[in-house]
């Protein structure tokens, strides 16, 4: 390996799927956003985010309460994984594991740049405080919830 990529942070010097478990896991900057429903229109394939939170989303920490569970709880938890890396095309774009598995950098308020976890909420990245949680939420109104700060 030559000199300069031995100095780069290994999320840029390594594939996704050289990584080992911690540092996989690392890379989540914990914004909750691949946590929130989404909207798929048959006719033309458009997908939306919603601000509606899947139930299992902690809306302080915006992490998955039952995240060490092995067996995702719903039925569009999309559990990531390296050999995936090809669909992260529909991660949020600023989700780490999809500009990583794109080849780009990551943002300067990710934790790994920052060293501050609370970085990506003092961003207004994460869904801290911008969400309603799926319960409240009847099917009729799911569309109404679609937001343009989530592509
Ligand atoms: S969108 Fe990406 S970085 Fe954000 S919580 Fe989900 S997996 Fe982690
Ligand atoms: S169950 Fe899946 S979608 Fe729901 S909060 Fe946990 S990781 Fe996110």
């Amino acid at each position: 390996m030559s000199q300069q990529k031995n100095n780069l942070p290994f999320w840029e010097k390594k594939s996704l799927s050289e990584l080992s478990k911690d540092e996989w896991e690392s890379l989540c900057d914990c914004c909750g956003r691949c946590c929130l429903r989404k909207v798929e229109y048959e006719d033309t394939g458009d997908v939306y985010y919603t601000d509606i939170a899947c139930k299992y989303l902690d809306e302080k920490s915006c992490k998955c309460r039952e995240y060490q569970r092995s067996d995702p709880l719903v039925s569009d938890c999309l559990r990531l994984s390296p050999e995936d890396a090809k669909g992260f095309f529909w991660l949020p774009k600023t989700c780490a594991y999809r500009l990583v598995a794109e080849g780009r950098k990551l943002e300067k308020w990710h934790v790994l740049l920052s060293f501050d976890p609370e970085s990506v909420h003092r961003a207004g990245i994460s869904v801290r405080n911008r969400v309603v949680m799926e319960e409240s939420v009847s099917e009729d109104e799911v569309e109404d919830h679609i937001i343009d700060w989530v592509s």
